[in-house]
């Protein structure tokens, strides 16, 4: 019983064998075959909107590929959201670009319409209109999504949503992954599902979804000749590790509902605790729960709690540090209200895999009432 609890590791659901297994047997091994074509209309039918879907090696790859498709360049300017994990960044830097960080409001821990309306009003004085905006659904609750479309509309600027951390949350019965002129996913092997590494991007239409295949795949112009009239990518994903994807799109739903109880028992067992909080959903909103974050009441509490989780061989963590913070990105503008810094002082993520034993939840509650005797 002393084996280490994970924040969030995979979880097979038994079936990804039977595809792997076809993938050999018919020696689809190759970045292409029926596991990719498969996954993506899995992805498609389970985002129920008019979207199309391609399976890529990263969701960083898909943002790199989003910004590309955005027409994003050297110096310009896109704004992200800084309460974030640095793949929503990094790919812009890859473009020589310059990223502007918006912080977030506390209905739902993501990027803060009054403040990205500031923000581009401030870029566009200073002479430069934002190229695009990157807006997160942070532990996979839903952003403020109309506010910040409307902001978009109303300047003319795309949207980029990274839903690595959402795939089966909704706002309003809208599917996350779906939002802005492009979504993100993640496949990585500690999100809600695996194909132990992978992507995709998500877009809204048939051509738009060409084009990334396109450049994902070296950018190899038609014709069996190896002619090139652009610079191109090897960001495809495998045929085997899209069979991983397919037996897993059977069971999200479940994983969804599994994440959701563990936050629940969270909730049940420690929101009495004065001196923490939980994150709620806001109405028509509808998270998959990724991970559970409390917020402590103080930085003392959290460092106290993630040492006697982690003396006790489990695995918690401070919630993201803000981009703004980082030494990588500190030379970058910022727009501020405190709200991300206060999240990355006192926030805690506690395990919240859909594996996760009612056993293990309850060592865990256990650990943090003592705390708070
Ligand atoms: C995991 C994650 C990514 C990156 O996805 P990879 O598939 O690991 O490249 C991007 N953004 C956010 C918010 C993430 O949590």
């Amino acid at each position: 019983m002393n084996s280490k609890i994970w924040l969030s590791s995979p979880h097979m659901s038994g079936q990804e064998d039977k595809f792997i297994s076809e993938a050999f047997a018919t020696n689809w091994i190759a970045p292409l075959g029926p596991n990719v074509n498969g996954f993506e209309q899995d992805l498609e039918t389970y985002l129920e909107q008019e979207v199309h879907v391609a399976a890529l090696t990263t969701g960083t790859a898909a943002i790199h590929l989003a910004l590309i498709l955005l027409n994003v360049t050297r110096n310009d300017e896109v704004i992200c959201q800084t309460k974030t994990f640095a793949a929503s960044v990094n790919p812009v830097c890859y473009l020589g670009a310059k990223p502007v960080f918006v912080d977030s409001e506390l209905d739902t821990w993501n990027m803060c319409p009054v403040l990205l309306k500031q923000a581009i009003e401030d870029r566009i004085q200073k002479g430069k209109k934002p190229k695009a905006i990157i807006v997160i659904n942070l532990y996979g609750m839903p952003h403020k999504v109309k506010e910040i479309e409307n902001i978009s509309k109303e300047y003319q600027i795309p949207i980029l949503e990274d839903s690595a951390e959402a795939l089966g949350s909704s706002y309003f019965n809208r599917k996350c992954g779906t939002f802005g002129d492009f979504s993100v996913l993640s496949f990585n092997g500690n999100k809600i599902i695996t194909t132990s590494g992978g992507g995709a991007l998500v877009s809204h239409s048939k051509n738009t979804k060409n084009k990334t295949v396109f450049l994902a795949t070296q950018a190899k112009d038609p014709g069996i000749e190896y002619a090139h009239s652009s610079i191109g990518y090897n960001y495809r994903m495998s045929n085997v590790l899209a069979g991983i994807g397919r037996g897993q799109m059977q069971v999200l739903d479940n994983y969804v509902n599994l994440r959701r109880a563990n936050h629940q028992y969270y909730f049940k067992h420690l929101n009495y605790i004065d001196d923490i909080s939980f994150l709620n959903e806001p109405e028509g909103y509808f998270s998959n729960r990724w991970l559970t974050v409390i917020v402590l009441k103080t930085n003392k509490m959290r460092e106290d709690l993630l040492r006697a989780l982690n003396n006790n061989n489990i695995e918690a963590r401070p919630s993201w540090k803000p981009m703004h913070l980082q030494t990588v990105f500190e030379q970058f503008p910022s727009y501020l209200n405190g709200v991300s810094e206060d999240l990355y002082k006192n926030g805690l993520c506690l395990p919240s895999g859909s594996n996760l034993t009612t056993q293990e939840l309850d060592k865990i509650v256990k650990i943090i009432k003592q705390y708070f005797g």
